[in-house]
């Protein structure tokens, strides 16, 4: 399949191009796009043949529900069939913007959109490109993230073509996603809210919103537990870069000294050893190591917008092995750390004095 790339700027959007995004969309294409999380790789949300397709060109496990995306709150009717309070609290609080909700659906969502489910994830992104494809495209439009099963989710349109040319109808390039990770998940079916997935929007913001208790998921909790999460995807391996990966955690001292010797070791023989770092601790690290700055300790949004992009550079670097530090869990800092870890595979190394 030929793949048409375009460019678009957010500040002059080429009515041109999104209809015929539009188009592409209604006539049961697929087309990938920019969003203020990560670039989506959409399809007609109501058109089972297009989910199908989406799983197709991902290789992505039909099991793993998409997330609906919308332009108008006004449109949440049309694929629920139940709006609890505590959603619409949440819509008028953060919508537009990086928050999915998963509702019990409607009958005409199918299920190949929702990957079997009796529910559906909804979200309604802030990107100016991402809301005027919406609309061009009917108004709903499914979409996951637009990379290959199990590689890091795309932040830059660079990444979408290296998965997706040649598999889907179109790629929007719009430049650089604004938060780098993937929507918080909070799912509003039960009595008490979940979060399925951690993102840019904490825990913390929602409780505050809704004035109750909020709780995670088990399966985020005990990251290194068998526990089966609720949001399918979650079960599969996700974000990998090709080399592997190891969590370095203890004081920051330690942290350089462990990565430093382990470093030398893997270089010994013979290997490309490449360290994520925080700004404060790079000039301790042998010169000799690819060493990736992801932003200074105290600003855990830099992180969070770096991440993907950084696990993608060191594929194409040719990095052998990956050291990372642990990163500080506050606000998004947690939905960073719950990315790396699976990065990793779960693999820390603890120092403890
Ligand atoms: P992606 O945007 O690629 O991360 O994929 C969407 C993710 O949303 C899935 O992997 C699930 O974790 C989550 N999700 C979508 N729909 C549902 C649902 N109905 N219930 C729980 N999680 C969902
Ligand atoms: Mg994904």
């Amino acid at each position: 399949m030929n793949t048409e790339i375009v460019t678009l700027d957010e500040k002059e959007i080429d009515p041109v191009i999104i209809a015929r995004a539009g188009e592409i969309i209604k006539n049961g294409g697929l087309v990938a796009f920019p969003t203020e999380t990560v670039y989506g790789l959409g399809g007609d949300a109501f058109n089972p043949d297009s989910s199908r397709k989406i799983y197709a060109a991902k290789g992505r496990p039909s099991d793993n529900p998409l997330i609906v995306h919308i332009a108008d709150t006004e449109d949440l009717k049309k694929v629920t069939s139940e709006i609890p309070v505590s959603a619409q609290k949440l819509a008028d609080a953060f919508w537009p913007g990086p928050l999915t909700m998963i509702f019990k659906k409607s009958p005409d969502i199918p299920r190949e959109t929702t990957g079997g489910l009796d529910t559906v994830a909804v979200r309604m992104p802030s990107d100016r490109i991402a809301a005027e494809f919406i609309k061009a495209s009917g108004g709903f439009v499914a979409a996951p993230s637009a990379n290959l099963s199990g590689k890091p989710s795309p932040t830059e349109a660079r990444y979408v073509i290296e998965d997706m040319n040649g598999r889907i109808d179109m790629i929007i390039d719009g430049g650089e996603s604004q938060v780098g990770l993937e929507s918080t998940i909070v799912d509003l079916t039960e009595d008490t809210p979940v979060i399925l997935r951690p993102g840019y929007i904490t825990e913390k913001m929602i409780s505050e919103v809704l004035g109750s208790e909020v709780i995670f998921d088990k399966a985020i909790v005990e990251v290194a537990s068998d526990v089966a999460p609720k949001a399918p995807g979650m079960k599969y391996r996700h974000y990998a870069p090709k080399a592997p990966l190891t969590i370095v955690e203890g004081d920051p001292g330690d942290v350089v000294a462990k990565i430093n010797e382990l470093g030398n070791q893997d270089n010994a023989c013979g290997k490309k050893v490449a360290v994520i770092a925080s700004s404060e601790n790079i000039p301790g690290y042998d010169g000799s190591f690819i060493i990736k700055d992801v932003g200074s300790f105290d600003h855990e949004e830099e992180a969070a917008h770096l991440l993907f992009r950084t696990l993608r550079e060191l594929d194409d670097q040719g990095a052998d092995v990956i050291y990372s530090e642990a990163f500080k869990e506050s606000g998004v800092g947690y939905a960073t750390m719950n990315r790396l870890i699976k990065a990793a595979g779960h693999h820390i190394l603890k120092i403890r004095r």
